[in-house]
């Protein structure tokens, strides 16, 4: 690495390796290019460090957990069952520490070159990495920004103390006695249905009139209805207006329907939206990358910003901030630096909630679908109705499914239930491939399985499903 004043010249220099730009690095390096990628924090970005995969280690835990707890339908009953923390902590980091060590190992194995550092843009062709030993400048070809995104950050609750972000939530050494959450999104729901099968008394303040206000009411309401049963407590149509800390504990004072009340807990997790990490140093506005009102970066079909040889990927750029539309765009983008005609296409992006009941939705909603002029069917088979769902003492929640009603070709499927976050990607991929129902109901699935249920919902949509009774 060479210090000082010296350009060093790279074909692609990608800033951030999260899931977008790892995945970015990657492609470019297999298109032949000589690729940098800097982070001035961990290798695998929020998603593997303090996002997706630590929070999904802890809900997997919390549910070890309450199937201990509670085995009676099988047959099965467990004494004195308990919960290491600390054990529980070391499992999630050990799952973290194996999967950003794989994640530098494919990037070395690909021969991209890995700087820990802040980077500074200088020029549109020349940017600046810092860390605490060397400061290196580089020469770029093309960059793709992938600096992600930031909780946001609300000023009566600024974080600090007993008020945390997602961040801390998932670090705290022991399960708290009690939480409140603002914010019923997807982060919210999860950590704070968590907590709540670890034993912590949960309490949900959420603007909306339902926790996941992106779903269907008809999906949300049994989330809620699972999430009462371990005492969480969900106040909606509330708005939150301040906090007072002690050492011991946190009030919230809210409102709802101009009444005043106010809650007590250990903790209080604001997870309210997220903010793209496109100020500060990075230096857009030197070098002149135009932004949005929100703050997000401006890119075309393949993430070119308005400076041609700079692109943006992932939670910088408009659309859902979630992993894997992260991961798509980095593909694209270094596609796109390659001289490929590949375009970003967001017909097929999955939004996946790992609630209890886990949430799926994939393509158009059937008011999104009649919203786009299309006459639509659908129809929803209850896990109900499935051998395997049974079997595993997991009846709740259906899989739907909207179709062109000229054609019958798939265009948006839903699905509240067990495993909804893996059942959805036969739907995706139906979608993707302009599948219609037929294609998938004349699908010979395996049985019992879950599975079963996508075949039938198109069975169902098509008017003669057999395992529930139309009439
Ligand atoms: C608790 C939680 C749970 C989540 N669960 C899911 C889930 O289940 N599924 C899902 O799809 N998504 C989930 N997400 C969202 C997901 O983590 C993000 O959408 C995803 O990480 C965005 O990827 P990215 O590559 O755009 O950026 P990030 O993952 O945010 O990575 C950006 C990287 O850029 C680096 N960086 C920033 N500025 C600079 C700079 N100037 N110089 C050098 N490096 C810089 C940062 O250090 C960081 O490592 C979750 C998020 C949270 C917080």
């Amino acid at each position: 690495m060479v210090v000082g004043d010296a350009s060093l010249d790279i074909d692609t220099l990608v800033i951030g390796a999260g899931p977008g730009g790892y995945v970015a690095a990657i492609r470019a390096a297999q298109l032949g290019q000589k690729v940098l990628i800097v982070d001035k924090s961990e290798v695998g970005g929020v998603c593997l460090n303090r996002g997706c995969i630590p929070s999904k280690a802890l809900i997997s835990a919390a549910h070890q957990y309450e199937s201990a707890k509670h085995g009676e339908a099988f047959g099965v009953s467990a004494e004195n069952v308990k919960v290491d923390f600390t054990k529980t902590q070391e499992f999630k980091s050990s799952v973290v520490k194996k999967l950003t060590g794989g994640v530098a190992g494919l990037l070395k194995g690909n021969k991209v070159e890995i700087f820990n550092g802040e980077c500074m843009f200088i020029s549109t062709t020349e940017a600046r990495v810092f860390n605490d030993h060397e400061s290196p400048r580089y020469r770029f070809k093309n960059c793709i920004i992938a600096t992600g995104s930031r909780p946001i950050e609300l000023k009566p609750f600024p974080f600090g103390g007993r008020i945390l972000s997602s961040t801390e939530a998932l670090e705290l050494p022991e399960i708290p006695k009690s939480l409140i959450v603002i914010g019923g999104g997807y982060i919210g729901a999860e950590l704070g249905q968590m907590y709540s099968k670890f034993g912590t008394k949960v309490t949900i303040i959420e603007g909306m009139d339902t926790v996941l206000p992106g779903f269907d009411k008809d999906m949300t309401r049994l989330v809620a209805k699972s999430m009462a049963k371990t005492g969480i407590e969900i106040v909606t149509n509330a708005k939150a207006e301040s906090a007072a800390q002690t050492d011991k504990d946190v009030t919230v004072k809210y409102s709802v329907g101009g009444e005043s009340k106010e809650v007590t807990a250990e903790y209080l997790l604001v997870t309210v939206g997220r903010r793209p990490n496109t100020d500060g140093e990075l230096g857009l506005d030197l070098i002149g990358v135009e932004l949005d009102e929100r703050g997000l970066i401006k890119v075309d079909h393949q993430g070119r910003t308005n400076i041609p040889n700079i692109f943006a990927i992932g939670d910088v750029v408009p659309g859902l901030a979630l992993a894997h539309k992260a991961s798509y765009e980095g593909k694209i983008a270094a596609e796109a630096i390659a001289g490929k005609k590949s375009v970003v296409d967001y017909k097929v992006i999955p939004a996946v909630v790992f609630t209890d009941p886990e949430c799926s939705s994939v393509g158009l909603t059937e008011k999104e679908a009649k919203d786009k002029g299309y006459k639509v069917k659908s129809g929803k088979f209850p896990f109900a109705g499935n051998g395997r769902a049974l079997s595993l003492n997991n009846p709740d929640g259906f899989i739907k499914i909207v179709a062109n009603e000229e054609n019958n070709i798939v265009l948006g499927a839903q699905i509240v239930g067990i495993e909804a976050s893996n059942l959805i990607a036969e739907l995706g991929l139906a979608i993707e491939m302009g599948a219609t129902l037929e294609d998938i109901s004349l699908t010979i699935h395996g049985h019992p399985t879950l599975g079963e249920v996508v075949m039938e919902a198109a069975e169902l949509v098509e008017g003669h499903p057999i395992h529930v009774l139309t009439r």
